[in-house]
């Protein structure tokens, strides 16, 4: 393989580093990849030109521009992966390390393009909550919202996933409207900057949006500001060490860590030999401690089962480990590839040698090599402890490697304690078939983990697996683990975002978050509003429709038909012995049909379909005589492509002495 000359991408051009070059070795041959570094970069530089250039250019763009953009560049990684693959290989990884690291990478832009053009608004600017009253005669009220970071994001990554653990960040960060500035793991940087080429030259983003540092951060973090974030990813002392930069605290820098994490996965006290969840914690245990080799900041550290179950456990993950092929990933039929450097294989000795002061090894040999050569390979290294509560270093020591701990626990109490010793986990799974063992442990251990998975016969095949974090569940967890979050959908979109609460009067703060607020202006509409297309919808248009008058035969002829027959709706006596009710009323959804036969306009046009109903509530009961009257505001609109958009509704339904009978949402696909 030739040597690489890894450049930085700095003010959106490729620059080579002034001096003060970092050698890059294959985990596989130990033979020189790359050379790596950035001295000469102007840091500050860099941060003015994404805060002046690439936020900017990203805010001007609404969240579905933004999404749209995601899904390109997903698709440009996807159609160059394999020039990906053939780098991966040198960071020890197999294929299907290379999978998770790549196309769940690309995968996970793709999830927050779908869920940016589907949950969030064609705006620039996001509602948070409902509004809130805030005077008696509704003309002062409370809107909360998030508007983007007017900053940088700066990524700094750990070497493990090095194209996932960018793109899992980049993702909200640009969804949010938020440029970014990159720093990869030296290590394994090679294949993140293989990946910023492919995004660049695809030439999607808007110049300033991306930026990379192929080596040392230089002075950037003296030039941050309050509408920066940092994001980092990779060993508690490192982010100790960034988190107690000065600028950091003065500045309150947003500061996101996701940190090491001696991840728990517990045997249920039901799951005995033989039980399928038994014979699923085993499978899963071995998988975590030999997929990347057990390079994973979720991977299980600690496997933890019943006393008595404990040599039976030994026995089944000794036989497990003993058919896994270590060697070559390019190799068909390995399973298990190298460690990503030697720096990494020594740092993973060293901590089983701390592990080793209070379990003992039980399968594989940390200082023999497996793999002939110069490569960083080790085998998968499983350790017991029987006395856990006298062993810290199985709770506080984490190999990050293919090393796992197996320990025993005497009641789910026990089980749970042993769990929560970690002192805050990114990831939990518990292996169990009994519904109680579950809650339990969900009340027990919730707050000590960031994501618990919980498997039994019946999830289990379906299952993601205990160390994948997915991009619409929060990554992260309290204590050791970072005490940050990433991911979880938008949620983590906002992590990017500011949100303030704004107040005023209904028209006003409508016309800043573009949707109609109760209380605002309600234009009656000349056209019935069924005729216009979203374009030429106006938020606030009202449909005010004639009234009706809900008779008894309506009433009845209704419960015949659908067969419906509620008391409430049928039997005089009945209906007013009820603590709400005067006598009979009509149905609920009797007055939503009737609604829809008010309002609707019937002939082909631009609504193609109702698609739901939301926050649908019954306020004041209609009886027979009463009559009942609606009220159709274009609440919000949202164009999904050229074909359709959304329209969302508020709908009112009043009766003859103006009270509210029904207030919902309804929601229409439209035309553009
Ligand atoms: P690390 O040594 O802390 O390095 C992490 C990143 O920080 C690298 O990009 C590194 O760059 C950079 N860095 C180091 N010192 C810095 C400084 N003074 N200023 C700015 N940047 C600095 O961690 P690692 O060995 O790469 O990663 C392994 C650890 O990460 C494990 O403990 C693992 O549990 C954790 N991890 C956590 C997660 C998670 O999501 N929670 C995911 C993966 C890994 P250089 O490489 O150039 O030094």
């Amino acid at each position: 393989m030739k040597t690489i000359s890894l450049l930085n991408f700095a003010r959106d051009e490729w620059f080579g580093a002034s001096g003060g070059l970092a050698e890059v070795h294959s985990a596989v041959t130990g033979e020189l990849v790359a050379t790596t570094g950035s001295d000469g970069l102007d840091f500050k530089a860099m941060l003015d030109h994404a805060r002046t250039v690439g936020g900017p250019a990203l805010r001007a763009m609404t969240f579905h521009e933004r999404a749209w953009m995601l899904k390109d560049l997903a698709n440009a990684i996807m159609a160059r992966k394999e020039e990906l693959y053939e780098l991966n290989y040198a960071t020890g990884a197999t294929r299907n390390d290379g999978w998770i690291d790549i196309e769940g990478g690309a995968g996970t832009l793709f999830s927050f393009s779908s869920k940016g053009r589907r949950e969030l608004p064609n705006q620039r600017l996001l509602i948070d909550g409902q509004m809130e009253p805030l005077s008696k005669g509704g003309t002062f009220v409370g809107q909360h919202v998030w508007t983007s970071l007017q900053g940088v994001a700066v990524h700094i990554n750990a070497f493990n996933f090095p194209v996932w653990g960018m793109l899992e960040k980049l993702g909200p960060t640009l969804l949010a409207g938020v440029p970014a500035i990159v720093k990869p793991a030296s290590s394994t940087g090679y294949l993140a900057e293989h990946c910023v080429r492919i995004m660049i030259e695809a030439n999607i983003l808007p110049a300033g949006a991306l930026q990379l540092i192929m080596g040392s951060t230089g002075d950037l973090l003296d030039h941050l500001t309050l509408q920066d974030v940092v994001s980092f990813t990779g060993s508690a002392q490192t982010a100790m060490k960034l988190q107690s930069h000065p600028v950091m605290t003065r500045e309150s820098v947003r500061f996101i860590a996701e940190r090491d994490s001696l991840n728990a996965s517990i045997l249920g006290p039901d799951a005995a030999p033989g039980t399928p969840e038994f014979d699923l914690f085993i499978k899963e245990v071995v998988r975590e401690m030999t997929v990347k080799a057990g390079q994973k900041c979720t991977a299980i550290r600690r496997a933890m089962a019943p006393a008595e179950h404990m040599d039976a456990v030994e026995q089944a993950m000794k036989e497990r480990l003993s058919k896994v092929r270590i060697g070559d990933p390019r190799e068909e039929g390995v399973n298990m590839g190298a460690l990503a450097s030697q720096a990494q294989l020594k740092a993973v000795r060293d901590s089983v040698a701390e592990l080793s002061k209070s379990a003992r090894i039980v399968s594989g040999d940390p200082n023999i090599s497996p793999v002939a050569g110069n490569g960083a390979f080790m085998s998968p290294i499983l350790l017991r402890s029987d006395d856990p509560w006298g062993s810290p270093e199985i709770h506080d020591v984490e190999a990050f490697g293919p090393v796992s701990t197996i320990m025993p626990y005497r009641d789910l109490a026990d089980a749970v304690a042993l769990a929560n010793r970690g002192m805050g986990s990114l990831a939990l799974s518990l292996f169990t078939f009994d519904p109680k063992v579950a809650e339990e442990f969900v009340l027990g251990a919730g707050a000590y983990h960031g994501r618990m998975m919980i498997v039994d016969r019946t999830s289990a095949k379906e299952s993601t697996g205990h160390g994948s974090p997915l991009p619409v569940l929060v990554h992260g967890g309290p204590g050791r683990a970072g005490g940050g979050e990433e991911m979880g959908g938008i949620r983590g979109v906002t992590h990017y975002m500011q949100r303030t609460a704004l107040q005023g009067s209904p028209a006003l703060l409508s016309s800043i978050v573009k949707q109609w607020l109760p209380g605002a202006a309600k234009p009656e509409s000349e056209i019935h509003p069924f005729r216009k297309r979203i374009s030429e919808l106006e938020v606030g248009y009202t449909l005010r429709t004639a009234s009706r008058v809900v008779t008894l035969e309506d009433i009845e002829h209704f419960a015949h038909f659908t067969g419906d027959n509620f008391y409430a709706h049928m039997d005089e006596e009945a209906a007013k012995a009820n603590p709400i009710f005067d006598g009979r009323v009509a149905h609920g959804y009797l007055i939503l049909s009737f609604a829809a036969g008010l309002f609707v306009d019937p002939a082909p046009g631009p609504v193609i379909a109702n698609t739901g109903l939301e926050n649908l509530r019954f306020q004041t009961p209609l009886y027979p005589g009463d009559s009942m009257r609606v009220e159709l505001t274009v609440k919000s609109k949202s164009v999904r492509d050229e074909e359709k958009g959304e329209v969302r509704w508020a709908v009112y339904v009043f009766n003859q002495k103006d009270e509210v009978v029904a207030t919902y949402d309804l929601l229409t696909m439209n035309r553009p």
